[in-house]
Formats: structure tokens, C-alpha cells, sequence
């Protein structure tokens, strides 16, 4: 099988990539337009793969998609490519309406046209598989402030949407778009909504290896508001294989929910950072001093649950690791990795790589 992903510098995209190279024999031809997020660095172990293409393209640049689709002939397309970071929405919303709605729409015309030029058994078996986030169902009761006597919720696929951040509304309004594609013109579209991954080769300005890196380098570890923010982790490869698995076994037109059933506080995960340090890494003083509190974020979801009970019946996927295994792992990477963090910060190796 031919695999067109997009985004696959990035994050999750190259867990992905990753995941399909090491233990499928399918072909991956990744399409990443690498913006501060992407980071070819990330793909060194897998890169010199026969299976494996690397093309620079901006999703929102509609020739350079239809030739790679042309050229390609994917058999199928998974969508990871997006502006992720919230902090960044807030500050330059314009970016992620550009990619995440833009981009998606460029991209679902590209495959739409492509797609009718397929013989109808390739017709029949294209998916077009749509990565997207918990954070489009908005937030859940915080425990705080739910009476005694309630069970918490937690989103379900059939939850309403009410996304809270130019972020998760940028990615609400590309799976609408998404749904709408299969819905008007029959293109065969999958969607997943996925709760916070953590793990290796995750960008230094997010919660988990921000903490890390600070930890170590003697820095402040800022945390939003009082830290009391629930969030339901799911270690990134547990993330890779649950896409393959939709993408191989999921049904057109279905939504699945992906999570870990790890709902922390941010102050928990911080804490538990520390902890994993301060073995790993003793010091004088214990990592928990290093704690500081900044003010919260506007429009702060409090907390995010995810039901992946659909998933895990349907389609027999778990996740393989718990929070207390893949944090440890995560710690130990970053620890191991100083120069991927460095490089990736500063683009020396995507300079060089790319003969900047
Ligand atoms: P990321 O920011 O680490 O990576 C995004 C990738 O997309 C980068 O490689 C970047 O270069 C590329 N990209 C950005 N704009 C592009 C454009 N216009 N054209 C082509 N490529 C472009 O993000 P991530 O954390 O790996 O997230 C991947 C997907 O999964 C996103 O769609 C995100 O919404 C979703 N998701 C993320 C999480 C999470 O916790 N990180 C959770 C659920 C869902």
C-alpha cells in the first residue's frame, strides 16, 4: 500500500511514519511544508528506507498536490499536516486558518479530483483519514466542580462540538469539512479525534518536554493558572498504531476517539517530571522548586476525558503503555536526545540538510 502523509516532520506525523516503515510494509511518501514544527531530524532512522519519499509541499498549494498525486498514486491519505500549538493561536490566529482549514480544503479537492480518476476497485478502497484533536468537544466538568453524586463525563464520537481556542476551532472546521466531502461527494473519509500524546520528538514548547528541558537546564517551570487543568495522555506511538489500525481496519464515514484513560492535572504531570528526575538526575536541591505558577491561559478548557471504548471494541486496539512507562520513557529520551532538542530549536540540521 501506498501511504500520502502529511505533516510527517512533525510530532505524531513522524511516529507515524515511523510505525508504517518498522513494522508494516506499506510506502510512505510524506508531504511537510516544515515550519518550526517539522523536523526532518526526526525521520533520520527510517529515512534511507526504499518505502520512504520525502516531498516539501504547503498543503494549501493546490498544483504542487495534484502532481504529487499524479506522480504518487496514493492508495490512500493520512492527514496530520496543522498548526498544533494553542499558545501560537492565541497570539496568530491567521496561520492556523490558513492550514488547518485552508490547507484541508485544498487538500480534500486534490484527493476529490484524484480519487475520480481511479478504476473503481482503487475507488472502493481509497481512505482519505482525517488526525484530529479531543479539543473540538470543547471542555468537561472539572471534579471541583461537579457534585459528589455524578458520574464525570467523558466525549464521546456522538459529542456536539464546541471548540474553545482559534486552535481547536480551526480543526473543528476542518473535520466538518472532512465529513462534508464524504457526505456531498462520496470521497471515502475517515476521522479520529485523539487526546494530548506526549513522547519522544515532541517540540520543545509544549507542557511535557518543556518541563524537561527546563528542569535540567536550572530554568522556572511555568504552569498555567493554579495547574489544576485535566488533561487524558496517550504516549505518541500508542497514537501511531491506533491510525494505522483505522486506517486499515476503520469503516468509511465512522468517527473513533483515540486516548490513554490517563486524565492528570498539569500539576501531576509536572510533579511527576520532577520525581523521575530527581532520581534519574539528583541534584541539591529537589526539581518541585523550580515550580512557578504564570497566569492562565484566556479561554483555558479545564479539563478533557476521552471514551475510547469504540475504538478498543471495534477495532481491538490498546495502548501499550501506561502513563507511569511512557513518561519514564519520555524523561530518559529527552535526556538522551540534548542535540535533536538543540537542533530542532535552532533548524541547524534542517539548514543543513536542506543546503541552507
Ligand atoms: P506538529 O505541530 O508537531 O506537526 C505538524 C506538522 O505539519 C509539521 O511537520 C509541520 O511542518 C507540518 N505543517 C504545518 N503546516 C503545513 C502546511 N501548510 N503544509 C504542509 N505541512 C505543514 O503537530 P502534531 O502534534 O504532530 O499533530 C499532528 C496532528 O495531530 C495535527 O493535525 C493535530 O491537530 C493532531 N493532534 C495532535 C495532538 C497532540 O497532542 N499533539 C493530539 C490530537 C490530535
Amino acid at each position: 500500500m501506498k501511504i500520502l502523509g502529511t505533516g510527517g516532520a512533525g510530532f505524531i506525523g513522524s511516529a507515524v511514519v515511523r510505525e508504517i516503515i518498522n513494522n508494516t510494509n506499506d510506502n510512505v511518501i510524506n508531504i511537510d511544508k516544515l515550519t518550526y514544527a517539522g523536523n526532518l531530524e526526526s525521520l533520520t532512522s527510517v529515512d534511507n528506507s526504499d518505502r520512504y519519499t520525502f516531498e516539501k509541499v504547503d498543503i494549501c498549494d493546490r498544483a504542487k498536490l495534484d502532481r504529487v498525486f499524479k506522480e504518487h498514486q496514493p492508495d490512500v491519505v493520512m492527514h496530520l499536516a496543522a498548526e498544533s500549538h494553542v499558545d501560537r493561536s492565541i497570539t496568530g490566529p491567521a496561520t492556523f486558518i490558513e492550514t488547518n482549514i485552508i490547507g484541508t480544503y485544498t487538500l480534500l479537492e486534490s484527493a476529490r479530483e484524484y480519487w475520480n480518476t481511479l478504476d473503481s476497485e482503487k475507488k472502493n478502497t481509497f481512505r482519505f483519514h482525517h488526525i484530529s484533536t479531543d479539543e473540538v468537544y470543547g471542555d468537561l466538568v472539572h471534579p471541583d466542580e461537579a457534585p459528589d453524586d455524578i458520574e464525570l463525563p467523558m466525549f464521546l464520537e456522538t459529542t456536539s462540538y464546541a471548540p474553545s481556542s482559534p486552535y481547536s476551532s480551526s480543526k473543528a472546521a476542518s473535520d466538518h469539512l472532512v465529513r462534508a466531502w464524504l457526505r456531498t461527494y462520496g470521497l471515502p473519509t475517515i476521522v479520529t479525534n485523539c487526546s494530548n500524546n506526549y513522547g519522544p520528538y515532541h517540540f520543545p514548547e509544549k507542557l511535557i518536554p518543556l518541563v524537561i528541558l527546563n528542569a535540567i537546564a536550572g530554568k522556572e517551570l511555568p504552569i498555567y493558572g493554579n495547574g489544576d487543568q485535566i488533561r487524558d495522555w496517550l504516549y505518541v506511538e500508542d497514537h501511531a498504531r491506533a491510525l494505522y489500525k483505522v486506517l486499515t481496519k476503520g469503516k468509511v464515514g465512522e468517527t473513533y476517539n483515540i486516548g490513554g484513560h490517563n486524565e492528570k492535572k498539569n500539576i501531576e504531570v509536572v510533579k511527576e517530571i520532577c520525581k523521575i528526575l530527581d532520581n534519574l538526575l539528583p541534584k541539591a536541591t529537589k526539581y518541585e522548586d523550580q515550580i512557578t505558577f504564570v497566569s492562565d491561559r484566556p479561554g483555558h478548557d479545564r479539563r478533557y476525558a476521552i471514551d475510547s471504548s469504540k475504538i478498543q471494541k471495534e477495532l481491538g486496539w490498546t495502548p501499550n503503555e501506561t502513563f507511569e512507562s511512557g513518561l519514564a520513557k519520555t524523561v530518559e529520551w529527552y535526556l538522551n536526545n540534548q542535540t535533536w532538542c538543540k537542533n530542532v530549536k535552532d533548524g541547524s540540521y534542517q539548514g543543513e540538510r536542506l543546503g541552507l
